[in-house]
């Protein structure tokens, strides 16, 4: 028991380490891409199911901004600096054809640290400057992020 929890440890200690080291990497670039030219991606975890009204498409949602979670603040203020377009993600696997479709110069993905380790290491040849912002709470349902640290990088800019 002991070691399996040493491991998990060890194992969230490289997820972190590598996510803030890409962060450090693309900071300049990222803060150097206009707003219209960045995407957001957010897990569908975030959504509070019990009342979310969010439009379901094929592997994503569009939030409809009926306040039962953080990304109508999230929604709201990709809308307010004018950015792409905001992604709610139903998984990863969908990142590559969305980055193929829209050609984002940067993206911001909110996620756990194991499902951004991941995207990172999908995105690491891709021309595109990102920024990680981990959950605060993770898990498979009802997690939640440090919405005023996340607006932070939102607002990034040289
Ligand atoms: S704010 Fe958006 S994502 Fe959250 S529960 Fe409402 S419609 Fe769904």
């Amino acid at each position: 028991m002991k070691l399996c929890k040493f491991s998990q440890k060890s194992k969230e200690y490289t997820y972190k380490t590598f996510t803030d080291k890409q962060n450090k990497l693309h900071g300049k670039k990222f803060a150097s891409i206009p707003f219209n030219k960045r995407l957001v991606f957010v897990p569908h975890c975030m959504r509070n199911t019990t009342i979310c009204t969010a439009k379901e498409k094929d592997s994503y949602y569009i939030c409809s901004e009926c306040s039962g979670c953080k990304i109508n603040k999230i929604s709201k203020l990709v809308k307010k600096l004018n950015y792409q377009t905001l992604y709610i993600l139903k998984g990863g696997r969908t990142i590559e054809k969305i980055i193929k479709e829209q050609k984002p110069k940067a993206i911001i993905g909110i996620a756990c640290f194991f499902e951004g380790y991941q995207a990172l290491k999908i995105l690491k040849d891709e021309d595109v400057a990102v920024q990680f912002v981990p959950l605060k709470k993770d898990g498979c349902a009802n997690t939640d992020i440090d919405i005023d640290e996340a607006e932070k990088v939102f607002r990034y800019e040289n």
